[in-house]
């Protein structure tokens, strides 16, 4: 078989074989198809799209490419949650300790920026010494003694998914239903879950802009699990507008930090109280969902969950004072405020356009090598549906001398609207697939 072949049947809009499709993935976990035919498969993908078989056979040779974990030695019942990214999004950074503390251990092999959306371990590596590649024995460690763990993808993992992701996010071709779909639930089904908790973003700060799409990913990342033997369920969430206040590495873990001290803006205390009750049921550990809540809401307001935070921080290397004093964590000096140019209700506040501010100050990567700067981002002071006068700071641009900055301005101006009359209003979630 040669890898072309194998490009020019998926770029004429044929469906792959299963052997085809492990003969690719073996090729490229090994290197010896390189990165120029992988990427133009992935375009070829990302147009023809691929059979729910494909998408299957995809998964579970990307699963397959690595190690699979058992973490049947650590925890009662693997509990995981994965986002199918978005702007703003700091769910798992809470989540994860506040499902612990509530007596559900959970662990998390996170990703990085991908394209305008914003990666957990980039956020956790601002926290000095936070190290996000701990062994698989490390890991177990500290999901045993904190309840908690998050780390990168390690290299034995699905390590055909580490390649495709990174070579998505430089190369267009994150926006594809199997794309998504294959890249999630590969590190699920390698990780060991027992269950799942899926957070499908829609909107125009995801990958899914409309609730069809969304539903798509969706069934197709349930349809998935389900045959894997993986109890899974989603949630689609709104991301039109950013969630919470903050963009931006560092910035997203103050923001996560405050909403453990219960400082928490609604729109994410909505999304992550309801992710969180669900996983509670989904470890047996409640029977229902206002019980499962009751249990999550007192490990916020106990403080528990800020502890077992700081506790995870400190277990990975990181410098656990950043809880008490942000001063810790990398900053950009520049600032620059954007104000509302009249007054009104802010109608729209595009989430995509902010993401990709961010990411033109430095916080996500042009290319696959490319460093991120951790201090950049942008603090976001509006929501659809409030009220501004003219003049009204909507946006704090963190900006390091310059770099990016009017880029940044301009899509910030893009993604803002002021109209006479309130918006309708939009619920935080849109929908859920079993
Ligand atoms: N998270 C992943 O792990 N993969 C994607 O493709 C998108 C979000």
């Amino acid at each position: 078989m040669r890898a072309v072949d194998v490009i020019v049947k998926k770029r004429d809009g044929g469906e792959l074989s299963q052997a085809e499709i492990d003969f690719f993935v073996q090729g490229l976990t090994s290197g010896e198809i390189p990165d120029y035919q992988a990427a133009a498969w992935l375009m070829a993908i990302y147009f023809e799209g691929m059979t729910a078989r494909e998408t299957t056979h995809l998964t579970l040779a990307m699963a397959h490419s690595g190690d699979v974990l058992d973490l049947s030695d650590t925890v009662p019942l693997a509990v995981d949650k994965h986002s199918t990214g978005g702007v703003g999004d700091k769910v798992t950074l809470v989540v994860e300790p506040l499902v612990a503390s509530a007596g559900v251990p959970v662990g998390k092999m996170s990703g990085r920026g991908l394209s305008f959306s914003g990666g957990t371990i980039d956020k956790l590596e601002s926290i000095p010494g936070y190290r996000a590649d701990l062994s698989v024995e490390e890991f177990k460690q500290v999901l045993r003694d904190v309840g908690t763990s998050i780390i990168g993808q390690t290299a034995s993992l699905a390590p055909a998914d580490k390649k495709l992701y990174a070579l998505r996010d430089v190369t267009a071709t994150v926006e594809s239903v199997p794309l998504l779909a294959s890249s999630i639930m590969s590190k699920k089904l390698a990780e060991g879950s027992d269950a799942l908790v899926l957070d499908v973003k829609c909107g125009d700060g995801a990958f899914m802009k409309d609730l069809d799409g969304a539903l798509m990913l969706a069934d197709s990342m349930v349809a998935i699990g389900t045959q894997a033997g993986v109890r899974t369920e989603a949630f689609i969430t709104d991301m039109d507008a950013p969630l919470g206040t903050s963009v931006g590495n560092s910035l997203e873990i103050v923001e996560s930090i405050e909403t453990l001290k219960g400082n928490g803006v609604r729109d994410l205390v909505d999304v992550l109280m309801r992710l969180a009750s669900r996983m509670v049921v989904l470890a047996g550990v409640e029977a229902g969902n206002d019980a499962a809540k009751a249990r999550v809401e007192s490990a916020l307001s106990s403080g528990r969950a800020l502890e077992t935070f700081r506790r995870m921080i400190a277990a990975h290397g990181g410098n656990a004072r950043v809880v008490d004093d942000y001063s810790l964590l990398p900053s950009a000096p520049g600032r620059k405020t954007f104000k509302a140019p009249r007054a009104g209700y802010v109608s729209r506040m595009a989430a995509e356009a902010i993401g990709r501010a961010s990411h033109a100050l430095g916080a996500g990567r042009a290319q696959v090598r490319d460093p991120v700067d951790h201090g950049v981002g942008i603090i976001v002071f509006a929501r659809p549906g409030d009220r501004v006068r003219e003049g009204q700071p909507l946006f704090e641009v963190h900006h390091r001398d310059g770099r990016g900055l009017d880029e940044a301005v301009a899509l910030c101006a893009r993604a803002a609207a002021i109209d006479d009359a309130p918006p309708a209003p939009r619920p935080k979630v849109l929908g859920e697939a079993r």
